[in-house]
């Protein structure tokens, strides 16, 4: 028997539309826009109810010390390079980092994608000039082409089935990676040390020597490895296309609860969190776990305001804050909003991003971030969090399983006239694989102590 949702529930998923809703399309054409909601009101579900709430027990125990988070991907997800190849190097770098991490932590590490559904993007300018020519900023592929043209800058919501059906054969590759065997413990640590080859990474190899023991050593000690060839591998985006979030918010049947299922995580983002608007109202209102990006400015009056209305029973997992301060504010902005949210508030998983509040223009013109600086932002993290008596629960990054030059640094030593060799990213610049390995071989040992 389905359970129904009560009516006053389902009414409160549409109060988003009488609020202000920052950084929408200025779709141009309203019935397009409203045969698109109902076309996708009718497409299945991506993702279960179950799987959400299973997610939100780990993101619990996260939120006790007892699990650590590592969500990974694109800063935007594009159609066109949403091919197998590029889906398979971004789940193989996530799992090659959560083994280093599991080892660091001696935790489970729960892996998720930002992936599947990552697709729109907030713009600080609405317009992009380039060359003396204005035209309205690329607002992701389920808004607008990237092509700088007028006629591909022209927001078509049709794009939001595109995203849709784009979200839906990737989740269904990474189901079939993290089952099918690909994800194997094993097979995960070869990688690892063909990784560990290159004499850049030097520094890591007692580390590695000792994963490489103690696999040994659980294969001698007749380690269950069947159940340690499949994974649970989660997908999470930016809920920011409020028309797209709501079509694809259903009621679960079992419990007649809301719950978005275009992804089992949403987050809200830092240009988007404005306690009285429509993104905090939609979101919530569902019952994944959800999370909101806190940058510098953040004040822990919003942050406990945030928590009142996100998570009002307090329910353990529900809510994640995912801090984005900068390296150089983290250790300042960062202590106060632990001490208060864990007088006052609460419980909360604690996230590092710590990508997006460092990233800086190059004296050659590319939107790049130094890993020195980003790692400095990871080590503020911890050191905050251990000061405060509060636990850090995971990390946030935009990464890529390819070897991309777009983020400074690293044993590599990418510098400046490296950018233009293969800078791929239509939005943030990402750390590519080996800049990847290497984080979670520096997190690893923060994590140790
Ligand atoms: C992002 O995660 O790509 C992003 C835009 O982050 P923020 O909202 O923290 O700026
Ligand atoms: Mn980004």
């Amino acid at each position: 028997m389905s359970v129904q949702a009560d009516p006053d529930v389902l009414a409160g998923l549409d109060h988003w539309r009488e609020l202000r809703a920052a950084q929408q399309p200025a779709w141009p054409d309203a019935a397009a826009l409203a045969a698109v909601r109902a076309e996708l009101e009718m497409s299945p579900p991506l993702v279960f109810a179950g799987e959400a709430d299973q997610l939100r027990e780990s993101l619990a125990a996260a939120s006790r010390g007892e699990a650590f988070l590592l969500q990974g991907g694109d800063c935007a997800e594009v159609f066109a390079e949403s091919t197998a190849d590029n889906i398979r190097n971004k789940i193989r770098t996530i799992l090659q980092m959560a083994v280093v991490l599991t080892y660091g932590a001696s935790l489970p590490i729960i892996k998720m994608g930002r992936m599947a559904g990552q697709y729109a993007k907030p713009r600080s300018s609405d317009l992009e000039e380039r060359d003396g020519t204005t035209l309205p900023a690329y607002r992701g592929d389920a808004v607008n082409g990237h092509a700088f043209t007028p006629e591909s800058r022209i927001p078509d919501p049709r794009r939001l089935l595109r995203a849709y059906h784009y979200s839906a054969t990737t989740l269904n590759l990474i189901r079939a990676f993290s089952g099918g065997g690909f994800a194997d413990l094993r097979r995960v640590h070869e990688w690892n040390r063909g990784f560990m080859a290159n004499p850049a990474y030097k520094r890591y190899d007692a580390m590695a020597n000792e994963i490489d023991r103690a696999i040994r050593f659980m294969a001698a000690a007749g380690a269950d490895f069947d159940a340690l060839r499949t994974v649970d591998f989660y997908s999470s985006h930016e809920a920011l296309l409020l028309d797209y979030e709501r079509a694809m918010t259903r009621i679960d049947s079992r419990t007649g609860q809301p719950y978005n299922t275009s992804a089992h995580f949403l987050w809200i983002g830092e240009r988007t969190r404005d306690i009285d608007g429509a993104h905090v109202d939609l979101l919530s209102r569902v019952r994944n776990p959800v999370g909101v990006k806190l940058g510098p400015s953040t004040t822990p009056e919003t942050a406990l305001a945030l928590m009142d209305k996100l998570n009002p029973t307090g329910e353990p997992g529900r809510l994640t804050f995912i801090t984005r301060m900068g390296a150089e504010r983290i250790r300042d902005v960062l202590p106060p909003l632990l001490e208060r949210v864990s007088a006052e508030g609460g419980p909360v998983t604690w996230v590092c991003d710590p990508m997006h509040g460092n990233t800086f223009a190059s004296p050659n013109g590319y939107k790049t971030r130094q890993f020195s600086t980003v790692l400095d932002e990871v080590r503020g993290f911890f050191e905050s969090h251990q000061a405060a008596g509060t636990v850090p629960g995971g990390l946030h990054v935009e990464l890529t399983g390819d070897d991309v030059t777009e983020v400074l640094g690293g044993s590599e030593e990418i510098d400046e006239g490296a950018l233009s060799r293969r800078y791929e990213t239509l939005v943030d610049p990402r750390l590519n694989h080996q800049q990847s390995l290497e984080m979670a071989f520096a997190v690893s040992e923060m994590l140790r102590g």
